[in-house]
């Protein structure tokens, strides 16, 4: 299954990577996936049965920031427990 490669930011605090920007696609050149460009073009609609998510990011870490990152910070907030 194709993968997107996206840079993105760790928040040290946690060690959670947040995606920031999509760069590129890595096609998985299989005719049995919809998002590759290999995939059959005559393969369409409901008679799909392809994949079509894709797999874990590649991920390249561009930056690093202290503390939590947002989704960790609303859990805590969520708990009452500010951080
Ligand atoms: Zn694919
Ligand atoms: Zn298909
Ligand atoms: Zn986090």
């Amino acid at each position: 299954m194709c993968r997107q490669i996206s840079d993105g930011c760790v928040s040290r605090g946690c060690g959670h990577y947040i995606q920031t920007t999509v760069v590129a696609i890595a096609d998985c050149q299989s005719r049995q996936c919809r998002l590759s460009s290999s995939h059959a073009p005559s393969c369409r609609g409901p008679a799909c049965r392809c994949n079509q998510t894709y797999g874990p990011d590649i991920e390249r870490t561009t930056s690093t920031k202290p503390g939590l990152c947002d989704q960790c910070l609303e859990a805590r907030m969520a708990q009452g427990l500010h951080a």
